[in-house]
């Protein structure tokens, strides 16, 4: 329980005048959470005074997680490469000319190995991504939702990212007691068919609601430096903001301008837009996991801490992303540690389902 409710519970209930029901208190805590952001106050915090805006996200930061974890959570491509999408950002497109492949579905035993790797390294949730358009029911599928029991069983929480999904495939899904499903809004509605032609925002917001539906964790982030405005950025937000309840996770990640996509050519995202992003996040949804993730690798030390202190509270961790580069586990863990920040454990109280190799 966040300090602050602590105390508020202590007056409330243990103080001189006892003013209020346990009901009423927690609306009164409850009232702390907002759903109802607008454009013009997002982009007024957005852009506040740096100083101002860190220091406002940290206090936040700090009434609702303690100071101390961070999530660490490893990210493994089981099948990279010839997705149908034609995201401009991703070099996982058929649409554009990388040098990145059309791999097969990883084998049960790959994937569970490096699930155990990373569970040695001190990662608490492994993320699964494999570059479909959308799931297709059939033998694939129950592939993946057999990796996802045995992550599960291994005590590590799940998360995938297939692309969209109906009711019943987040249903099976969270049968096969998957913990979160990752699904990025990526931009605003208004500058998304700038950046993707081949599907749109709504279908984005339906998978969404599918995956919560079924009693599955949201983890859904987005992506800056990619042209679009600070009223882009700010939107994007106050939609995330507006799902309710908040994302569990929200990923704020930096492009990282892969050569044969679209956006080869864009410039660096600064990263003190990063921190402004990941502050604007903090203060939005206070009790989220605010996710620093690609666009990492790029950062100097002084710029994650200062993402840290304005309220980032989870990294992908390990060696790669999906199909780029990401900063080295040890440099990460000594970087923790002189911060003060401990590994979050993992949250697995939901019984795990019986496994098998497939
Ligand atoms: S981001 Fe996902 S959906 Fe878009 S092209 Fe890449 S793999 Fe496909």
């Amino acid at each position: 329980m966040p300090p602050y409710r602590d105390a508020l519970r202590h007056l409330l209930f243990h103080g001189h005048h006892n003013l209020l029901s346990p009901e009423s208190t927690l609306q009164v805590m409850s009232d702390a959470i907002r759903h109802d952001w607008s454009t013009e106050e997002t982009l007024a915090i957005l852009q506040s005074p740096l100083l101002d805006l860190v220091q406002r996200a940290r206090t936040i930061h700090s009434d609702h997680h303690g100071n101390d974890s961070v999530q660490l959570a490893s990210l493994l491509s089981l099948k990279t490469g010839g997705c149908s999408e034609d995201c401009n950002y991703c070099p996982q497109s058929v649409h554009h000319s990388t040098n990145v492949g059309n791999g097969d579905l990883m084998a049960y035993d790959q994937v569970l190995d490096t699930a155990r790797k990373a569970r040695e390294l001190g990662a608490s949730r492994f993320c699964m991504g494999a570059a479909w358009r959308q799931v297709h029911d059939g033998e694939e599928f129950d592939r993946v939702l057999n990796m996802v029991r045995g992550v599960g069983a291994l005590g590590m929480e799940t998360c995938v990212t297939l692309g969209m999904l109906s009711q019943d495939q987040a249903r099976r899904l969270a049968e096969a007691g998957l913990t979160a499903y990752n699904h990025n809004l990526d931009t605003s509605p208004e500058y998304y068919n700038k950046i993707i032609s081949t599907r749109d925002f709504e279908d984005r917001m339906e998978t969404l609601r599918h995956v919560r539906e079924a009693g599955i964790s949201l983890c859904v982030g987005g992506i800056i430096g990619m042209g679009e405005s600070d009223r882009d950025r700010a939107r994007m937000l106050e939609i995330l903001a507006g799902l309710d309840p908040h994302p569990e996770s929200v990923p704020i990640n930096a492009l990282v301008a892969v050569v044969g996509t679209p956006l080869e050519n864009r410039p660096p995202v600064d990263p003190l837009d990063l921190v402004r992003m990941c502050a604007t996040a903090r203060i939005l949804m206070p009790e989220s996991r605010v996710r620093l993730s690609a666009g990492r690798h790029q950062l100097s030390r002084e710029a994650q801490v200062l993402c840290f202190l304005a309220g980032a509270n989870s990294i992908f961790y390990g060696e790669k992303l999906l199909t780029t580069a990401n900063t080295e586990c040890e440099e990460d863990r000594r970087l923790l540690r002189e911060l003060g920040l401990s590994p979050l454990p993992p949250d697995v109280d939901k019984p795990t389902p019986a496994t098998s190799a497939a």
